[in-house]
């Protein structure tokens, strides 16, 4: 896995490149993907650089239970009434491409399952 904290979305947080935000707290940021896989797919992010839910300790409980709260309150926002599925993806075999931990929230049509 690649460990290096810095990633475009610390860019994201910064404001140091654009991203459409649709949510902003003291510990997270939500923001539209912008290779979107549905027709509502957003990612929630914490501020904190965590590079994978791998990496994770129990001191970060409360702010990974706030990300799932958020979650919920952006698909509530994106009046995803019908559902939604939030994803995250860890490491290489997970699919993971940017190393910041993030929970994407995809919505707006049905959903397949199993995930390829
Ligand atoms: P993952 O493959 O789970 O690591 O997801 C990373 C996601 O970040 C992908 O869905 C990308 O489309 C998305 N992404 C990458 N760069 C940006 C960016 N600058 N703005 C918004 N989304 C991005």
């Amino acid at each position: 896995m690649n460990n290096s904290p810095e990633t475009v979305f610390s860019k994201i947080i910064r404001r140091e490149i654009p991203a459409t935000i649709v949510y902003e707290d003291d510990l997270a940021l939500a923001f539209r993907d912008i290779h979107p896989q549905a027709p509502v797919h957003i990612l929630v992010i914490p501020k904190q650089v965590i590079p994978t839910i791998a990496e994770a300790t129990e001191q970060d409980q409360q702010l990974l239970g706030h990300l799932l709260l958020v979650a919920k309150q952006v698909a509530k926002q994106e009046n995803l009434d019908q559902g939604y599925r939030l994803v995250i993806n860890c490491g290489n075999d997970g699919g993971q491409t940017v190393y910041h931990l993030h929970i994407h929230i995809l919505g707006g049509r049905s959903m397949q399952w199993p995930p390829g």
